[in-house]
């Protein structure tokens, strides 16, 4: 078990001085007092199994630094352990939580599932004490519960970030295995009612994720400031001036033979140039990467058969690039089906046309230093004149939220937590299905060509993001549901 320390970030004048998240700050600190009086003399523990990657580690720091700031007392652990058998058996459950996946778990998988857990007892035994109030987030340290319980009269509360809202062979498959953990927990925190099972529905508060908008990833970058960015992460080729230096790990990009070089070597990617439409996850099946990069090939085969070639739109079809951008392999150790999920995309980025390899970059995020991490995702997000999350599946997708934010506008997949944040033709564009590759490529195509339209979305969106899903009304939710456990 490794505590995780936090390091200074925005105050809560900080947010206040923003008029449009003043009036969120204002009602959060008048309504938050009372729950952190009854707060007193206990200890919230976060307990996940990452400190870095994915959108737990994304949200607690700034949960906790807010929280730290109204007084509550509030810790983050995170589980360690190298065993792949933990790592396999976990990753497991996440897909058929998804609904993907075999849904078959026998007495044997719950031997690593198990074990892992409880080596990492002991480093929470020495720190939690009688009284405190626990939260697990996610199914890796589910099991942790029950342990910490039989040394330790404290409250237990299980964040689970993911769902399905639909239940399959697989789902009441991996529900069955998980049920057995149920009576741990006094309480659960589900994202969206739909993931909700019946036999806890009692005993379930519904908080959807959120955005912190003066996190790294979120605030404000100038023009000048997210070229900057950019080229510090060897974005963009520039022999002009710079103010900063660029950063120690750049940003990497596929080869057309699946190697890894400069995202400007040999031939410029011209990012600064191109309408680029961007899509920014860890690398996953269920991000639906692969159907995107399908459904952009599609959508220029479709437009290089036009005759209307002096068109706007054709040529701003012509002209587009897509960027899929996940962690460097380099920095993430631990994520065996992340690594092969990346290697399918290459062998089928292989097979593509030399033409429009130039206009694919599968690009590798730095992961070295996550402040730079989340500015060139800032950046990315700010550049691009879309944002698409095609999940297959998600259970938030703050990818979306954020984009949002940013007022740029969003083409999503009808995946249930996408839908929760995007209206079609008001916030953004749904695409139902994200397997659908000529419809797929038919809302590229559309949002490319309709800028007037695309701009009212991006700045509803934001509107959207500022009423729903901003880090306060999040923390609020969490500070009276733990004040009454
Ligand atoms: N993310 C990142 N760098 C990457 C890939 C993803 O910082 O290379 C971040 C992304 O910006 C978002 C989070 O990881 O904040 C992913 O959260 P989301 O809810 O979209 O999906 P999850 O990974 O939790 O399934």
């Amino acid at each position: 078990m490794r505590k995780i320390e936090i390091k200074e970030g925005p105050k809560l004048e900080d947010y206040q001085a923003y008029s449009s998240l003043r009036g969120t700050v204002d009602s959060f600190l008048e309504n938050v007092p009372k729950y952190v009086d009854r707060l007193r003399g206990r200890t919230i523990w976060m307990i996940n199994s990452t400190a870095t990657g994915g959108g737990v580690a994304e949200m607690v720091p700034s949960q906790m630094r807010i929280m730290r700031a109204m007084g509550v007392s509030i810790e983050w652990m995170v589980i360690e352990t190298d065993e792949v058998a933990f790592f396999n058996i976990t990753k497991r459950i996440h897909n058929a939580i998804h609904g993907s996946g075999d849904g078959h778990y026998t007495e044997a998988d719950r031997e690593p599932y198990e074990s892992v857990n409880r080596k990492n007892l002991e480093g929470a035994l020495e720190v939690i004490q009688d009284g405190d109030v626990v939260v697990i987030h996610d199914p890796q340290p589910m099991p942790l519960a029950r342990m910490i319980k039989e040394h330790r009269k404290v409250s237990c509360v299980w964040r689970c970030h993911i769902g399905l809202d639909e239940s399959n062979e697989t789902t009441r498959g991996v529900w069955g295995f998980l049920k057995l953990y149920f009576d741990d927990y006094d309480h659960f925190v589900f994202s969206l009612k739909e993931y909700v099972l019946p036999e806890i529905a009692g005993r379930t508060s519904l908080i959807p994720p959120a955005i912190d908008p003066l996190s790294h990833k979120n605030r404000t970058l100038q023009m000048h400031k997210c070229l900057s960015i950019l080229v510090q992460a060897g974005l963009i080729d520039s022999r002009e001036p710079r103010l900063y230096n660029a950063y120690k790990h750049q940003v990497r990009r596929v080869m057309p033979d699946g190697s890894f070089g400069q995202v400007n070597r040999p031939d410029d990617f011209q990012l600064i140039y191109r309408p680029v439409i961007t899509e920014i996850s860890r690398w996953d099946r269920l991000k639906g990467f692969k159907e995107l990069m399908e459904a952009f090939v599609y959508m220029k085969e479709t437009n290089a058969r036009r005759t209307d070639t002096d068109a706007l739109d054709y040529k701003r079809i012509r002209m587009s690039r897509l960027v899929l951008g996940g962690p460097d392999p380099l920095f993430v150790t631990d994520d065996p089906e992340g690594a092969q999920v990346l290697k399918e995309l290459i062998a089928y980025y292989q097979t593509l046309d030399p033409e429009i390899q130039q206009d694919v970059a599968l690009m590798l995020l730095p992961l070295d230093n996550p402040k730079e991490n989340a500015l060139i995702v800032n950046a990315l997000q700010r550049y691009s004149v879309i944002v698409v999350q095609n999940s297959i599946q998600e259970g938030f997708g703050l990818t979306a939220t954020e984009a949002m934010w940013k007022q740029t506008p969003v083409l999503v997949s009808g995946a249930a937590g996408l839908k929760f944040q995007v209206a079609h033709g008001e916030t953004g564009s749904i695409n139902e299905d994200p397997t659908d590759i000529p419809r797929l490529a038919a809302a590229m195509e559309y949002m490319l060509s309709h800028q007037k339209e695309l701009d009212k979305w991006g700045f509803n969106a934001q509107t959207r993001v500022v009423e729903r899903f901003t880090l306060f009304s999040q923390i609020e939710s969490w500070l009276e549901l733990l004040s009454s456990v």
